[in-house]
């Protein structure tokens, strides 16, 4: 499996180690925060959304506030668990007739970029899709950097353990002073089964990088009701009924299980912490990694902030 990476990218990060491990350091070394962060200075990126194939406009403004948060149409839409409003394809968030989907990839970024606070303008209805990864979105957060407040309150630890199901679908979390993800998928061929377990943020750079993928038959029908116009071997990894059809690969042998690990992240952080605790997950996806954080907030007794 070839790992596809932008030039660009190998050029930004050259740091005399070469490769991919001196990238994955920088990575790694953004996120060991203790208090709340925003971004060090203003910044716009412009991208497509999938499903609306529009182009739209993000412009990162550094917030005071607590939290992560969106301005749509003149509304603030808090980017938090109890503001999802739908989970079928992206995790979307709302605020009385406006909202935002596809925020998930853009939230696994403000995770590994350490930034606890930041205000989003976005002019359209969906987060760019970019190139299906946090890769880009992580980017330039890192060029803009970390400005620190002095306030903490950043980690939310789990105290008891928290689990939701979904047929054979599953989120568990136990007590564990750092945080810890087991994830496991299991596809039609030929993705078959994966499993990966990231300890702290070990192996970011490979789950920053990660790009969503799908099977071309639900493309299919996707495509029927309107949706994934914005859809491309650009922007996402097309499984075939025997290969994948991008025509470089994966960029990972584990790439698909990766994106799942970085979804997951994504919305964890809709927490609006960094959670501390060992994360077991099997075939999850955005609706149950909602319904976790709901369960987990439904008795204050399940967790500390700190
Ligand atoms: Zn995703």
């Amino acid at each position: 499996m070839s790992i596809d990476i932008p030039v660009s990218l190998l050029e930004e990060y050259a740091d005399g180690k070469g490769g991919l491990d001196g990238k994955s350091e920088i990575c790694d070394s953004q996120t060991m925060i203790k208090r709340q962060t925003t971004i060090n200075r203003i910044f716009k990126l412009t991208g497509i959304g999938l499903h609306t194939g529009r182009e739209v406009v993000l412009e990162f403004l550094p917030r005071r506030e607590f939290g992560i948060a969106f301005m749509h149409r003149g509304s603030l839409i808090p980017a938090r668990y109890d503001a999802v409003a739908d989970t079928r394809l992206s995790t979307q968030i709302a605020s009385g007739d406006s909202s935002v989907a596809t925020i998930e990839h853009l939230m696994a970024a403000f995770y590994f970029a350490g930034i606890t606070n930041c205000l989003v303008y976005i002019d359209g209805p969906e987060v760019p899709i970019m190139d299906g990864s946090a890769w880009e979105f992580y980017q330039e957060m890192w060029r803009a950097g970390v400005y620190e407040f002095p306030e903490n309150g950043v980690y939310l630890k789990v105290l008891r353990p928290v689990e939701v199901a979904n047929n054979d679908a599953y989120v568990r979390v136990k007590p564990l002073n750092t945080f810890d993800i087991t994830m496991s998928i299991e596809f039609r061929q030929p993705v078959g089964k994966q499993k990966k377990r990231v300890t702290d943020v070990e192996n970011a750079f490979a789950i920053v990088n990660s790009r969503t993928f799908g099977f071309l038959e639900e493309l299919e029908a996707i495509r029927k009701a309107g949706l994934a116009k914005g859809a491309s071997l650009d922007n996402a990894v097309a499984i075939g009924e025997d290969s994948i059809v991008n025509p470089h690969g994966l960029r990972y042998k584990k790439e698909l299980v990766n994106h799942k690990i970085l979804d997951l992240i994504g919305d964890l952080y809709t927490s609006g912490y960094r959670l501390l605790g060992r994360v077991e997950a099997h075939k999850t996806g955005h609706y149950l990694n909602n319904l976790f954080l709901r369960e987990l907030f439904s008795d204050p007794a399940n967790y500390a902030i700190y």
